[in-house]
């Protein structure tokens, strides 16, 4: 018998590699670009042709290599970056297996011309296929230029499973994107064909952005948030884009350590500060870095992969909440910061002069449990104080006592001693239309549509009651029967906790009957079966969510069910009454299903109209 095992040649060893490292022409992109900047490069050229299947040449002015490094670079398990395993765990650098060179040298024909600054002649070598080709000096400029051509000439299936020219030049200018995003100091012009794409001249993080995504007038880069945290455990900086600059396919980007990752957990972190301010179909472009100590993440990720693992994922994602819901709300992005204090001219129920003013700050839990419902709004959490909290002092305390003690829900109705308050302030509202409450404001001209207002703030108070767990209850004189099908019958049975904690006392009575006996206060006036009814019809069409999801719709139905129609005139007091319950909502901007309630006509605007 012989001997079966052999070993495989270099270049089928090389070949099979490079099959796992160079997928496509963006990853000799990203391989090449990546190694320039470990190079310490401050200018990176790159010229495509035929999106990458004939040409991809990178020219770097970083620091090059000797004739004998620039030999090695190419041979597998060549790296200047890790010396031992230990190496591994803590590597700023882009590139650490060595891998990609000898990757990208099996599968197209490499050219490298090179030359360190103290040498006075470059290097040129030429590799094809992973087979040796040339050696020579060569008179260059500092830095290291590689040129990739025909990529795949030597796997016709991997290069029959390149897709069209059009998706792999996408391909190449999102990888392109992606490192341009971390070093915006670095002067970076990407060519296609004789054509100039990008031309990125070295400048700041908000410029860069502005840049690679132009907007209208700079739209989206001049309302770019700015984001920044610092602990112990991550560190965490970038930009946001303002409510207003939501689409429906934003610019998102993640950044760990400098490198471009997917984090769709981080991500609804994210999406989470935005609640109630951005409309549903929408989300709003971010570009977010994280940096954070390189042995708490997990390092053995592939080169291609995107996906990375963090240590303390929870953690993190708390910090990134905070912070994100921080920034959104110091930078105005919310429009009670309308009233502002100096200039807010007609609102007389502010006492402005003399408030103290303090810079918001997010006290972090680290106990905090993202997965615990709405846990951030307890009171291991603070909601960042602003200013017009306190300029709303007045209503504050009235809705907090009443909250406390009595969970009274906002009724219109108490409508005489509105007419007493309106005789004593003056008319300071105007409700246009009985639907819109106009309010003036340092920047403008508020219109708020009054119903949705009233469902945000009914939503709040009964999530706010839902979560504590302390529905108040009003006892029905003559108890109600309720006889359901079958499957309406068992759905209620499941959500019998959940009603029970905004204050319906609804008891199973055999037979598919129910008997209610006590309905939440605040509904004194509603018929209770139907009520039952539209409740079960919301748990149907939010079956199989989360309990949150679960008690957002019941809590929305039942705000539904509950605000003013708009249908009759408002008092001054009423007005009034109502805006500051609004302004103490987290989300006064918009109604939990995303229609918006307050807009803003700015003076500048109305003064255009002039
Ligand atoms: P890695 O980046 O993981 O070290 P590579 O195969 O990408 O592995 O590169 C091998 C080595 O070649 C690098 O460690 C570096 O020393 C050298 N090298 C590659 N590209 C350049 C460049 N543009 N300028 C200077 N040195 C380079
Ligand atoms: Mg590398």
């Amino acid at each position: 018998m012989h001997d079966i095992i052999h070993l495989l040649p270099d270049n089928v060893a090389n070949q099979i590699a490079a099959g796992e490292v160079i997928q496509r022409p963006a990853s000799v992109l990203k391989e090449l670009v990546e190694n320039a900047i470990d190079a310490e490069a401050t200018s990176i050229q790159v010229f495509l042709k035929d999106a990458g299947r004939t040409l991809i040449q990178v020219i770097d002015n970083g620091k090059g290599m000797s004739d004998t490094d620039a030999r090695l670079a190419f041979e597998r398990h060549a790296t200047s970056k890790i010396k031992e395993a230990a190496d591994l765990f803590a590597l700023h650098t882009m590139g650490f297996r060595g891998e990609a060179l000898a990757s990208i040298a099996a599968v197209a024909q490499v050219e490298v011309h090179t030359r360190r600054e103290s040498d006075e002649l470059g290097t040129l070598i030429a590799i094809s296929g992973s087979q040796f080709e040339l050696q020579e000096a060569i008179n260059c400029s500092k830095g290291t230029a590689f040129f990739v051509k025909n990529l795949f000439f030597n796997v016709p299936a991997r290069r029959k499973f390149l897709k069209s020219n059009d998706t792999e030049l996408r391909q190449l200018i999102v990888e392109f994107t992606r490192i341009a995003l971390v070093y915006p100091q670095l002067h970076f012009t990407l060519q296609h064909n004789e054509t100039e794409l990008l031309n990125l001249a070295p400048t700041n993080h908000r410029q860069r952005i502005g840049q690679l995504f132009p907007s209208r007038n700079n739209a989206m880069q001049r309302q770019l948030i700015p984001i920044e945290t610092h602990s112990s455990m991550v560190s965490i900086s970038g930009y946001v884009g303002a409510p207003e600059t939501a689409v429906r396919n934003a610019n998102q980007f993640f950044f760990v350590n400098g490198r471009y990752m997917r984090h769709p957990y981080f991500h609804k972190a994210v999406m989470q500060a935005y609640e109630g301010l951005v409309s549903n179909q929408l989300t709003p472009p971010y570009f977010i870095y994280f940096e954070i100590d390189p042995s708490s993440i997990d390092v053995n990720i592939h080169p291609t992969k995107t996906e990375i693992k963090f240590e303390q994922e929870p953690a993190i994602w708390s910090i990134l909440l905070a912070t994100v819901k921080e920034s959104l709300g110091k930078s105005h992005a919310i429009p009670s910061i309308e009233f502002d204090q100096e200039g807010a001219i007609d609102i007389p129920t502010m006492h402005a002069s003399n408030v103290p003013q303090s810079q918001p700050k997010v006290n972090l839990n680290p106990a905090y449990n993202p997965f615990d419902n709405y846990s951030e709004r307890s009171s291991n959490y603070q909601r960042p104080p602003m200013n017009w909290e306190s300029l709303y002092h007045d209503f504050e305390k009235s809705k907090d006592e009443s909250a406390l003690e009595h969970p009274t829900l906002p009724t219109m109705e108490r409508t005489s001693q509105g007419l007493l308050d309106e005789e004593r302030e003056g008319k300071n509202y105007l409700l246009y239309k009985n639907r819109f409450i106009l309010a003036g404001g340092k920047s403008g001209l508020m219109f708020i549509d009054r119903q949705r207002a009233h469902v945000r703030i009914l939503f709040e108070q009964w999530m706010r009651q839902l979560r504590e767990r302390r529905g108040f209850s009003q006892q029905l004189l003559f108890p109600e029967m309720i006889t359901l099908n079958v499957a309406d019958a068992l759905l209620l049975e499941t959500v019998l906790p959940e009603l029970h904690d905004v204050g319906f006392e609804v008891a199973a009575f055999g037979k598919n009957t129910f008997v209610i006996n006590g309905i939440p206060t605040g509904f004194e006036n509603k018929p209770a079966v139907p009520m039952i009814e539209l409740l079960i019809d919301t748990v149907k069409q939010n079956k199989g969510k989360m309990k949150e999801a679960l008690d957002e719709s019941i809590a929305l139905t039942l705000a539904k069910a509950t605000a003013v129609d708009n249908d009759r005139a408002m008092t001054q007091d009423e007005m009034s009454q109502l805006l500051g319950q609004l302004f103490t909502c987290e989300n006064p901007n918009m109604t939990p299903d995303g229609k918006q309630i307050v807009v803003l006509l700015t003076n500048e605007e109305i003064e255009k109209k002039f």
